[in-house]
């Protein structure tokens, strides 16, 4: 990754540097992600790598400040060199939540006005556990605070989230090239424990530089904004994330199955461009249709 740009990392940065860039920007990212196979052509962090990279990248173009990854989360495949740290299915998590919480409640006391949480490991249960507690602590905390994996920002760039695929692939081509090596795919496919379209035939770093830009700018916009936001800004931002967790708890509810909420998932296309752009009705609307 280039490194270039303002530095963003707190744990890079001397005080007077988090002074500074707090002082400017207080928006929180935090970064999560797990130990998990990817494929034979994948470095196992990349969930991690790719969530952490990403949220750099927005901070340097929208200001903030990047928390270290989280390596470790609900659910994984049952692949070699994989950490569960809590099994699927399931529809909360007794370490993720309680970490978020106190991580949530400290970045509040000493200063910041928002936070992102990205998730770039998304079982299911990873996925609704982050956006209910960002939800939750929004309300508790009194500031903005999205809980979102990376490609929900990204559905009308066609990137509907994979496992190891091609855009997963993709994106750890542009973010991180020295760790992709395609030539360990031998054969035709299907390939061992990836899921989504074929690496070899569709990943690229131009394809990963087209999703990433799609949600940097997303994540800049948000960063840059969710400090500035009202009480009723906010109330609007929380009642749409409200209603979307809502959304997908009913359907798994029903279905006995976490990931029965994207069985529908083409209903969330518009997502990104909403959020960036606060048309939190729209988002709201979209999570009640029947
Ligand atoms: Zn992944």
């Amino acid at each position: 990754m280039a490194a270039d740009g303002p530095k963003v990392q707190w744990e890079l940065m001397l005080p007077h540097e988090m002074k500074a860039a707090l002082e400017a920007c207080p928006t929180a990212f935090v970064p999560l992600g797990t130990l998990e196979w990817h494929g034979y052509q994948n470095a196992l962090g990349l969930d991690a790598l790719k969530a952490h990279a990403l949220c750099v990248r927005a901070a340097r173009q929208g200001g903030g400040i990047v928390l270290p990854p989280l390596y470790g989360g609900v659910g994984g495949v049952a692949e070699p060199y994989t950490v569960v740290m809590e099994p699927e299915p399931t529809f909360s998590s007794h370490l993720l939540e309680p970490w978020l919480r106190g991580i949530l409640a400290e970045l509040k006391r000493i200063g910041f006005r928002a936070a992102i949480v990205l998730t770039g490991h998304y079982g299911a249960s990873q996925q609704i556990a982050v956006r209910e507690t960002a939800v939750r602590e929004s309300q508790r905390l009194a500031i903005p605070i999205l809980g979102t994996p990376e490609y929900l920002l990204a559905m009308d760039a066609g990137y509907l989230g994979d496992h190891g695929g091609r855009f997963e692939t993709s994106l750890l081509m542009a973010l991180h090239p020295e760790l992709v090596d395609l030539s360990r795919l031998e054969g035709p496919p299907p390939y061992r424990g990836i899921g989504g379209g074929d690496p070899k035939r569709e990943s690229s770093a131009d394809e990963g530089e087209r999703v990433s830009k799609v949600i940097v700018d997303r994540l800049a916009r948000l960063a840059r904004h969710m400090p500035r936001w009202d009480d009723t800004t906010r109330t609007a931002f929380i009642r749409a994330e409200q209603a979307l967790v809502s959304h997908q708890l009913e359907l798994g509810g029903r279905a006995g199955d976490a990931w029965a909420a994207w069985h529908d998932a083409r209903r969330y296309v518009p997502y990104g461009e909403w959020v960036a752009a606060e048309r939190f009705a729209e988002i709201e609307a979209m999570a009640r249709l029947p």
